[in-house]
């Protein structure tokens, strides 16, 4: 690795004479000689069949569609696209799997297959990092750093509880529900999986679940895994397919619990379908989190708090610092220092180690920030880019962020999903209370202060699921995730995931 240090300083240079665009130097102070990691550790075959009752089977809709590298362009291999009948034959076989064989085993026998898949995660942790950021855009470190360790780390966590239930819910009995109909999103396409199956099949449940579109690879790899772990067929089926293919799973008779991660729309049309029927469901929707830092929190930590908060992953991470506010007091340094960090990110090649900001998902995803950025100017709030390099193919964005943002801004009230940061001021705890809890959503939030008292103060009165105190983003398998209001309902992770799966009758 080859370090330069140059003297630069971030310069604001107004663009084609839109009083509101402003373009920061790309801090070039430190640049680092490219490092990309080899993808000679990866195999991707170029089509995919349906994991369905523990074998690979063809379509019964005859049907197929690519999937594609974000930051290439590039088509990586092609999936099958499940219709109903695909559907309903990976129903019938969960089904068949939990009345003749899962629920009826001996819960330490159940664990064991459940910490092989943990271990055989880990074995192949490279190449399943390599893939996710193939797949999905992000970058190397993120998916090698993050994404397969805490996938993992969620398979060993509920292979510990999966025969100790009885401590889980002391003198009460937790009883499997059945079928788990389970649909993930594209943004932790392996970790989704993972939140998704290793607590329902803890608990004696069987699974049929469905990758998003843009992102079925590594849960396809993961179902590699299942089938070489000997997991008894049918336990859990893993299909491929779009909105469609969702549909007719929440539709399907047969499965007695959705567990859903994805935007408010579909977590609304989902809850209207299973209304009246006897499934439960668990939904984890949308986020316009608010990061706050009071005028005594450590400064420096905090700006690198709201970075990581807001940039990680592209910003597509529905519990993304999207909305700071800061004290007043404050204003002035935080802005001055976040613009000074944002303009020293590297965006580009999700498989260089030194990248920090990789591809946008989809070039849909990336036209709904770029009209983000257009309502967000229009609104009349300044908007500062980063004036880093883009690579000529593949979807990007640089790090944004927007000052001058009233709270009844759409840029302040809608998620945006991509790393654009709206900075807005507050006065007061009150004030900023208020504010925060302002929001159709209440997923999760931040504050940084000096004071526990202010901690406690703040966290008590905030409506967010999950609310992070001098750091964010945080996650760890023992901790429950999930929202208040249009977020969604229901936990997953911790104890809290498990109650999700399982009705508790007494003893
Ligand atoms: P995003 O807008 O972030 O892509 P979506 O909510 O559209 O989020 O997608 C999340 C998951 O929900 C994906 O797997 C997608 O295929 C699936 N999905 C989309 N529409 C429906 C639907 N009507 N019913 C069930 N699942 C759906």
């Amino acid at each position: 690795m080859s370090v330069t240090k140059k003297k630069s300083r971030t310069n604001p240079k107004r663009e084609n004479g839109k009083s509101n665009t402003i373009k920061l130097k790309f801090d070039t102070s430190w640049s680092y000689a490219p490092a990309p990691e080899s993808k000679s550790a990866a195999s991707i075959k170029p089509q995919y069949d349906l994991f369905i009752n523990g074998e690979w089977q063809k379509p019964l809709s005859k049907k197929y569609f690519e999937t594609f590298n974000p930051a290439t362009e590039e088509k990586l291999s092609e999936v099958a696209d499940a219709g109903s009948a695909d559907v309903d034959k990976a129903v019938k076989a969960a089904r068949n799997a939990y009345d003749n064989v899962w629920k009826k085993m001996v819960p330490k026998e159940r664990a064991k297959y459940i910490f092989r898949i943990a271990r055989m995660i880990q074995e192949r942790a490279r190449e399943l990092a390599i893939i996710e950021t193939l797949d999905g855009g992000k970058p190397i470190r993120e998916s090698r750093d993050f994404d397969v360790p805490t996938a993992a780390n969620h398979f060993f966590y509920y292979a510990g509880w999966a025969d100790k239930l009885e401590y889980a819910f002391p003198n009460r009995k937790a009883v499997p529900l059945g079928v788990a109909g389970q649909i993930i999103p594209w943004n932790f396409p392996l970790l989704m999986a993972a939140w998704k199956i290793a607590p329902a099949i803890a608990t004696g449940n069987t699974v049929v679940l469905k990758t998003a579109e843009s992102t079925p690879l590594t849960a396809l790899k993961l179902a590699e895994i299942i089938e070489e772990s000997g997991l008894p067929p049918g336990v859990v089926n893993i299909i491929t397919g779009a909105g469609e293919t969702g549909a007719a799973l929440v539709n399907h008779p047969g499965v007695d619990k959705i567990a859903f991660t994805g935007s408010t729309d579909v977590g609304k049309i989902i809850q209207r379908a299973i209304a009246g029927t006897h499934k439960k469901a668990t939904l984890e929707l949308g986020g316009k989190a608010a990061n706050i830092i009071f005028d005594d929190a450590p400064i420096d930590q905090a700006v690198e708090g709201v970075i990581n908060g807001i940039y990680f992953n592209q910003g597509h991470v529905c519990c993304a610092g999207s909305r700071l506010y800061v004290q007043e007091s404050i204003a002035k340094e935080v802005i001055r220092k976040l613009k000074d960090r944002m303009s020293s990110l590297i965006v580009g090649d999700p498989m260089d180690k030194n990248t920090d900001i990789g591809a946008i998902n989809s070039r849909s995803q990336l036209e709904t920030i770029q009209k983000y950025l257009k309502i967000g100017r229009e609104e009349g709030a300044e908007m500062y880019e980063s004036g880093c390099p883009l690579p000529g193919k593949g979807y990007w964005c640089r790090p944004t962020l927007f000052t001058n943002v009233a709270q009844s801004n759409r840029i302040a009230q809608e998620e945006i999903f991509g790393p654009v940061l709206s900075v807005l001021t507050f006065r007061t705890d009150d004030e900023v209370i208020e504010k925060a809890n302002n929001s159709p959503y209440g997923l999760s939030a931040g504050v940084w202060t000096d004071k526990g008292s202010k901690i406690f103060n703040m966290t008590r009165r905030m409506r967010a699921g999950v609310i992070w105190a001098n750091t964010f983003n945080k996650f760890d398998p023992s901790s429950p995730f999930g929202g208040y209001k249009e977020s969604g309902f229901g936990r997953e992770g911790g104890l809290h995931g498990l109650a999700a799966y399982v009705t508790l009758e007494n003893v």
